[in-house]
Parts: structure tokens; sequence; C-alpha cells
């Protein structure tokens, strides 16, 4: 196992061996073509603890090579009965639940997860796993009364080698969401991690060469968003690829995917609305709201991070909602009772800080947070205490730009049709909670809100069976459910003359 391979002499703070992280291509454990590499480092402490391969553009070419032979393979995976395909990749999901807690351990190192949370993402991404295996021998085509005296009918084919481009936030899971319906489909995927976060992504083409997926038709690239990620984007070999990552980003992957007319499908940024009506059970809504918007210490796409409180609750919901700021736990990842961890970088924690000075300039007031946590222990980790920020206007920065991080601002409203104004007034469309006690008027809410993900009465957003993604600048595309399974796949329709 490359990705647990360590220098002897070489160890960081917690006494654990450097780990030497390798491409996984064609099957084969690889380092980049240049010989370079780049550091991994742990957010928690600043400290080292791996390096991985910085691949570019002939790294990328000998991945399509690779994954193009595989494809190609007449006896292959693309060619396997859809049930076979279904089993093997449930023995994948199984590989990761068995070796779940050196996964979880590795991401929580790799990006300041706290452990639990780090525990539940891996389990998330084996029960994807699961989903895909199960959805391998349900994707059929349809036959169709068409004007002719013949017989029509579709067939759902895999589009070949697709490239997968995923963020740091959420690394397996995000993987897990575009590789196993990749796969059901039949495609060879090459899968680049970001440039923080490459360890479990290395694991996890480790483990699927053991659970019997051929070489080349899963196959990982580490390094650069600006070349390896780019030169996936652009390159001919390529049909499509599937992007996680910022808006920004997203558009250039678009730009560099005209090139051959890619497939394409974004999963982007948000700001996402969280409306509190002053019927809503308050007491409930507290029990969730800090999940909902402080999780994975902010740097989550569907953070619920505007919340939009109708004016005679606003206080209460103010008080509450810094009341449970307060209790947060925040430390070291690797403690199991720990609530939030660092941030992904001291740069994004930088960026971030950067942001809360511009709220207080632009005169919202914090209630709760605003700096890093005061103990002693914690000052060489990217930690900031969460922050919620009170007399918030929908057009201020704090209030129009993801921050991707533990900031929240309230803004009150004073009508239905107000909120729901408030609520589209931004460029992304992702995500959002309605809270009432009236559900006519909480659905009456979610009709109007434009976001592809809305939970009423519940902060939750990802369901694995559920489609999954953006209205407006926040994508392109549904993933996760049988949805996911059109991104992977063209329709090919055959008439038959029958006259
Ligand atoms: P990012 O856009 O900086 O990077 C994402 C990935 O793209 C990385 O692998 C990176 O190396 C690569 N990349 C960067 N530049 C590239 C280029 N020019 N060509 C090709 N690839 C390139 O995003 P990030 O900072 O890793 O993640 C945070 C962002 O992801 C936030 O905006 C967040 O909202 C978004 N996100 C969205 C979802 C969703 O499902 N909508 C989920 C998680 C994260």
């Amino acid at each position: 196992m490359t990705v647990n391979e360590t220098t002897p002499d070489a160890t960081d703070a917690a006494g654990i061996g450097l780990l030497r992280s390798q491409m996984v291509i064609g099957g084969k454990q690889l380092d980049a073509v240049d010989g370079q590499a780049f550091e991994v480092v742990n957010p928690a402490d600043g400290k080292v603890i791996a390096s991985a391969p910085m691949g570019g553009r002939a790294d990328v070419d000998r991945a399509v090579d690779s994954a193009q032979k595989a494809f190609d393979d007449r006896t292959g995976w693309a060619n396997w009965p859809a049930g076979k395909r279904g089993r093997t990749l449930a023995k994948l999901a199984a590989l990761i639940r068995d070796n779940s807690e050196e996964l979880a351990r590795l991401e929580s190192r790799n990006v300041g997860k706290p452990i639990g949370a780090a525990r539940g993402e891996v389990v998330g991404a084996s029960l994807v796993f699961d989903y895909y295996a199960g959805a391998a021998n349900k994707l059929f085509g349809e036959t169709i009364p068409v004007s002719k005296p013949g017989l029509d009918f579709t067939l759902r084919e895999p589009i070949g080698v697709v490239g997968l481009i995923v963020p740091w936030n959420f690394p397996i899971l995000m993987a897990s969401w575009k590789v196993a319906p990749a796969l059901a489909a039949g495609n060879a995927a090459i899968l680049k991690p970001a440039s923080y976060s490459p360890l479990t992504a290395t694991r996890l083409a480790e483990l699927a060469l053991e659970a019997g997926i051929p070489p080349g038709i899963f196959n990982v690239v580490t390094g650069p968003g600006g070349t390896a990620g780019a030169s996936i984007a652009a390159h001919p070999g390529i049909g499509k690829v599937a992007f996680t990552g910022e808006t920004t980003t997203g558009q250039e992957i678009m730009r560099l995917a005209a090139g051959n007319v890619k497939k394409i499908s974004l999963e982007l940024g948000g700001k996402s609305p969280h409306i509190v009506f002053a019927d809503a059970d308050l007491e409930a809504w507290a029990g969730s709201v800090t999940g909902s918007v402080f999780d994975n210490c902010g740097q989550d796409c569907c953070a619920r991070s505007r919340i939009i409180v109708e004016q005679s609750a606003h206080d209460r919901v103010v008080e509450l909602l810094a009341g449970a700021t307060r209790r947060l736990k925040v430390g070291d990842p690797a403690d199991e009772s720990t609530e939030m961890g660092p941030l992904v970088s001291l740069r994004q924690r930088e960026r971030v800080m950067d942001y809360i000075a511009v709220g207080q300039r632009e005169g919202a007031e914090i209630v709760v947070g605003g700096a890093p946590p005061d103990d002693p222990a914690l000052a060489g980790g990217a930690y900031l205490m969460p922050t919620v920020f009170d007399r918030v206007r929908n057009d201020m920065r704090i209030a129009a730009e993801e921050i991707f991080g533990p900031v929240v601002v309230v803004i009150p409203f004073d009508t239905e049709d107000e909120a729901v104004r408030l609520a589209n007034a931004t460029p992304y469309g992702l995500s959002g909670s309605i809270w009432s006690r009236d559900i006519g008027k909480a659905l009456r809410t979610a009709r109007g809100v434009q976001a592809g993900v809305l939970s009423i009465n519940s902060n939750s957003s990802v369901h694995t069976e559920a489609p999954f993604g953006g209205y407006k600048m926040s994508g392109v595309g549904r993933e996760l459910g049988m949805h996911a399974l059109e991104l992977y796949t063209e329709v090919k329709n055959v008439f038959v003359d029958l006259s």
C-alpha cells in the first residue's frame, strides 16, 4: 500500500511516519513523469505529513492512454455483464468499510476534519459505492412507438474515458459521488484530487484494484489544478469532465472542455439561504443550526450561511444561535470530542479572516467569534472560532460572497415575499432550509426559492438516493441518485425496419 509507505527516519508530531503517496495509473503505482513531488501538510499543526507526485500534462496523457486501452478491451469492464460490475463495486464498498479507520485517520490528518466526522464520511462513501453497485444493472433504455413501421429502442452506453476533478473539503466523499456512477455505467475514470488532499484518493484506487476493478479503469493523477486539472479538462481523449469546486474554476473548465465539446457536469459554489419564520419550532431549529453552518469548519458548499429570519423572531433566533455556537468544541481533530477542527490551511484562514474584517467595515456586528482561539495548544494550526454576524444586509459582501469558513450572517425580513426575494438575490442556487410550522407557507416558499436542494424543518441536504446539484451559478447537472447515471452515459437510439 504505497500511501502507507513511511520513511523510517522521519516522523510527524504524533510520531507517525511520513507518507509517500503515488499516483495509480494502469494499475501501477507511479511517481510523476518528471519526478517532481509536493508536500502535504496537516492543518492542525502545520507539519508536513506526506509527499505526493506533482503530476502534469505528461501524466494525464499516460492516464488517458491506460484508461482508453482498458475501456477498449473487448472482454473488459465496459463489456462485463452489468451485474458483475455491480458486484465488484460492492466489494469495493466493503473494502472501504474494512479499512474505514485507516481512511478516516488519513483524511482527518490531511484536512483537519474531526475524527468522528471523518469516520462518517468514509462510511458515507462506502454507501455511495453500495448504491451504484445496485444501480449498475438497473440502467436500461426505452422502446418508443415511432411513426414508421418498425421497432425503435434506446441503449444507454458509457461515454468512454471520463475525467473527475474534486475539491478538498470532502475528499473521499466527493470522489465517491463521481467514481461510483462513472464506473457503474462502464466508463474508465481518471480522478484528480485537490492538491491539499490527495491521500484518500490514492488509497481508494488501491482498494479498487484489490476489489477486482481491472487496471486502467480507475486511475488517480495528483497535481495542481492549473496543470494536471487543466490538462484533464482540455484533453481530446477525455469525453466527459465532472467537476466540483469553485464557480470561477468551473467557468474555466467549461472553456477548456469546449475544445472537443466534452460533456460536462459542475457542482459549484453556494451562499445558501436559511429561512426561519417566526412560527417555526425554534428549539428544534437551534438543535441543528450549528451543524448546518459550521460542520466541516463551514467549508461546505451547502452551508446555509445566510440566516434570513422573520423580524419578530430575530432576537430569540440570535440568542439561540449565539448560545449553540459558543457551546461548540473547537480543537484537535484527533480528539474524539472535537466538533470543529482547523480550516484546511493557514491561507484559507487568512481569506476567511479578511472577510471578517470586511464585515466589520461594512457595519455588521460580531455576536460570537471573529478570531482564532486563545488556547496556546492550537496556536500552530489553522483554527478560527465559529463566527456569527448580526445586523447584516443582503448586499454586504459577507452576505453576497461564498466565504467557505465558519462564518454565518443574520438578515431580518418582514414578509414571506421579502424572504423569497432575499433568498434568491444571489447568483448561486445550491441549497437552502425553510423553517415554519405552517406547511402551506413552507411549501410556497420552497416553490419560490431557486435552489437544487431544499429541506423543510430540517437542515440535512444530502441523500445518496436523491439528486444533488445547483441552479444558476451553482452548477450544471445532478449528482447522486439515478440522476447521476445520466451524467456518465450516452443515449443511442436504434430503429429496426420491420416492413
Ligand atoms: P477549486 O475550484 O479551487 O478546486 C477544485 C479542484 O479543481 C481541485 O482539484 C483543483 O486542483 C482543480 N482545479 C483548480 N484549477 C483548475 C483548472 N484551471 N482546471 C482544472 N482543474 C482545476 O475548489 P476548492 O477550493 O478545492 O473547493 C472549494 C469550492 O468547491 C467551493 O467553492 C465550494 O462551494 C465548492 N464545492 C461545491 C460542491 C457542490 O457539490 N456544489 C461540493 C463541495 C465543494
